[in-house]
């Protein structure tokens, strides 16, 4: 993914609904995911950095979990148990006075026992999920992009069209900014997309009132999932999220 490739990416993805920088990462990652799985999994040198991480956090171990993965996961899963093998048996057990200064330190704390503090370190990830370290670099190029191009008549006007960016983009994006014409234009966009989607939320509570059950809901009626989604800037779209 580079810088030019990346403009006509979000002008592609402002279009579709939902926060632009979220749904290019979704799709950046679901690559990512499918390239371990099928491509890289005999990369000696990405195997390690996941024997380091302690495999995938939560999140990407769950999305791991599709067609076809099976044998690249296991693959890496059996590197991986074989590390924390390692890590478990090499670790020892310090015998350390409960009443020792240490003891207590650890007693009064959530630090682990010194007795076991080797054994938590060393089961503990030792590096960062690595698919959220290369999602997050791709994010910050995104948001660059983004920056760069805010004043860009055809950015600009892709962006008051869509559906803006969730909460947390918009701190990113914003956090990015020096020039007071893109604070202005972001800040006028953003607050304009804002209030529509208040305006459809309380539309969409007016007409849950029995009085007005018959005029039943139109765009209103997802409003709820798109402000649950762009708030806590939910990664896949939540109205087409399933399970
Ligand atoms: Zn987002
Ligand atoms: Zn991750």
């Amino acid at each position: 993914m580079n810088k030019t490739q990346s403009y006509y990416d979000l002008l592609e993805a402002l279009a579709l609904p939902g926060c632009p920088i979220c749904r290019l990462l979704a799709t950046f990652t679901d690559r990512l995911l499918d390239g371990l799985i099928y491509e890289q999994i005999n990369d000696g040198g990405l195997r390690a950095r996941i024997r380091q991480a302690r495999g995938f956090c939560p999140e990407h171990a769950r999305q791991l979990v599709r067609h076809g993965a099976a044998l690249g996961v296991a693959i890496m899963m059996r590197d991986v148990l074989n590390a924390l093998l390692e890590a478990l048996e090499g670790a020892r057990f310090r015998p350390v006075s409960r009443l020792s200064r240490e003891g207590l330190r650890a007693a009064l704390t959530s630090a682990p026992s010194p007795a076991t503090a080797e054994a938590v370190a060393r089961l503990g990830a030792q590096k960062p999920c690595p698919v959220c370290e290369r999602t997050r670099e791709v994010e910050e190029m995104l948001l660059h992009v983004l920056v760069e191009r805010l004043n860009d008549p055809e950015l600009a006007a892709k962006f008051r069209a869509s559906e803006g960016l969730c909460l947390p983009h918009l701190r990113g994006t914003l956090r990015l900014i020096t020039r007071e014409e893109d604070y202005e234009t972001l800040v006028r966009a953003q607050g304009a997309i804002w209030r529509d989607l208040l305006a459809q939320l309380s539309e969409a509570i007016r007409k849950s009132d029995y009085r007005f059950l018959d005029e039943g809901l139109g765009e209103e009626g997802k409003a709820w999932l798109r402000a649950l989604g762009v708030i806590a800037g939910a990664q896949e779209d939540l109205r087409t999220r399933r399970g």
